[in-house]
């Protein structure tokens, strides 16, 4: 294989999946460790609050999450997880 053929082969294995978030706001008390062990950077905490006064995450940086759900493993009241959506090359 052609040194340009395994380049474009690791560049279509990069984009097969994209991650998907799902945040119960309310659930959430805004501890911010999904933010700090995502290892992609890809949340941030809303400048909005939720009832229980606290702010939320969200996915700021939609092309960095690959649906790993680490920050749904971290979060110590289930108010996130995320899942792995294939997408088309
Ligand atoms: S699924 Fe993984 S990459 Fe996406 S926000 Fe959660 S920890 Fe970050
Ligand atoms: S880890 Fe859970 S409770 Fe903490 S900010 Fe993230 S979603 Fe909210």
């Amino acid at each position: 294989m052609s040194a340009a053929t395994q380049a474009g082969a690791v560049k279509k294995k990069k984009k097969k999946y994209q991650g998907r978030i799902y945040v119960d706001r309310e659930r959430c008390k805004g501890c911010g460790f999904c933010v700090e062990f995502c290892p992609f950077g890809a949340l941030e905490l809303e400048t909005d609050y939720n009832a229980k006064g606290y702010h939320p995450p969200f996915l700021a940086h939609e092309d960095k999450c690959n649906g790993c759900d680490l920050c749904g493993l971290y979060c110590p009241d289930f108010a996130i997880f995320s899942e792995k959506i294939r997408v088309e090359d």
